[in-house]
């Protein structure tokens, strides 16, 4: 196998743009499909439903376009045919090996992280075994996977490797600029399946052969222009919608003044002159708490009162909770 001529191996920019437009097609897949929603497009029902098994959904959708664009005459993922890349991948198992670096491992790496952030919002006492090992696994195998495709970066900036992915290095498939030969084989390839079949051949065979060409010929039009303008469109959101929230955060309503204060009942304990002093015992507060009414108390003071009374001592205002409605005020020391 000969290695990549100057000419046509990508710079890492490439490379890298085509690995991020390549992660931005779920979010921005998810994204519309959220919005028709929110229009009213699709009933909520049917997006519920359809976000419950949208990684499964987009799994196999991922599936069907990778597929069909890795083993093709050029073989390539749909960013990087995007891109005017293509790996230099012929054996069966190479193409495999691609399929699987393109769809499975960021749809495990997808489940892992769901998995892993799920059983951190159970406190640590209640995990299952299962969800303590996820816990503390995953964020080694991430450190581990992202260090190690970082390495690889690298080494492949400085031209050590001729990958930029630590599976296309392992399988010796690293991807280079698209050629010449490259699309005339991809054009040969649309034209001979679009070729009509032949007056002898039955109309059921006929329909069929149309209806394959369509398809390829959409899924080509879906690659060149469908993907970055939803790319795009999905940026654009985010940048608007982010401009909305900051003018919203900048011009927000006046703070509304605190609720008046509750004034004591005419036959409630009457509040002593000095404001630090217990209205119960009459003398500097110990351990100073309240009620849900606004007026302190001594803890030991208020906490035998409600429970016997059940109310303020100072506003009559009932505490059903007896003595669990007594909050202790935060105080240094
Ligand atoms: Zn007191």
């Amino acid at each position: 196998m000969s290695t990549p001529t100057i000419s046509n191996r990508p710079t890492l920019f490439e490379a890298t743009a085509a690995s991020q437009l390549q992660g931005l097609i779920k979010p921005a897949v998810r994204y519309v499909l959220a919005w028709y929603g929110q229009q009213g497009f699709i009933g909520s029902l049917v997006v519920a439903r359809l976000q419950q098994v949208f990684d499964e959904l987009y799994l196999v959708c991922a599936l069907v376009v990778e597929a069909a664009h890795v083993f093709s005459a050029s073989p390539s993922g749909a960013a990087e045919r995007f891109y005017g890349l293509r790996r230099r991948s012929s054996t069966v198992v190479q193409k495999a090996a691609a399929l699987v670096a393109l769809v499975l491992v960021p749809f495990v790496r997808d489940k892992a992280a769901d998995a892993a952030s799920a059983a951190r919002e159970v406190e640590p006492e209640r995990r299952t075994r299962t969800q303590k090992c996820v816990a503390a696994a995953w964020p080694v195998a991430d450190f581990a996977a992202q260090a190690v495709s970082l390495a690889t970066k690298v080494a492949f900036m400085f031209n050590v490797v001729d990958a930029y992915n630590p599976i296309d290095l392992l399988f010796n498939m690293p991807v280079v600029r698209m050629q010449h030969e490259d699309y005339k084989a991809l054009q040969d390839q649309l034209n001979m399946q679009s070729l009509p079949a032949s007056a002898s051949a039955s109309p059921l065979y006929r329909s069929a052969s149309i209806a394959s060409s369509l398809l390829r010929r959409s899924l080509a039009f879906s690659t060149s222009y469908l993907v970055p303008a939803s790319i795009f469109l999905f940026r654009f959101s985010e940048w608007w919608y982010q401009n909305q929230f900051d003018s919203l955060a900048r011009t927000q309503e006046p703070i509304p003044p605190p609720p008046p204060s509750i004034e004591p009942h005419p036959d409630g304990t009457p509040l002593p002159e000095n404001a630090s002093f217990c209205p119960l015992c009459v003398s500097e507060l110990k351990n100073p708490s309240m009620l849900s009414s606004g007026y302190v108390f001594c803890y030991p003071c208020i906490y035998r009162y409600v429970e016997r009374h059940r109310e303020c001592p100072v506003t009559k205002i009932p505490v059903f909770g007896g003595g669990a409605c007594v909050r202790k005020l935060y105080s240094m020391g």
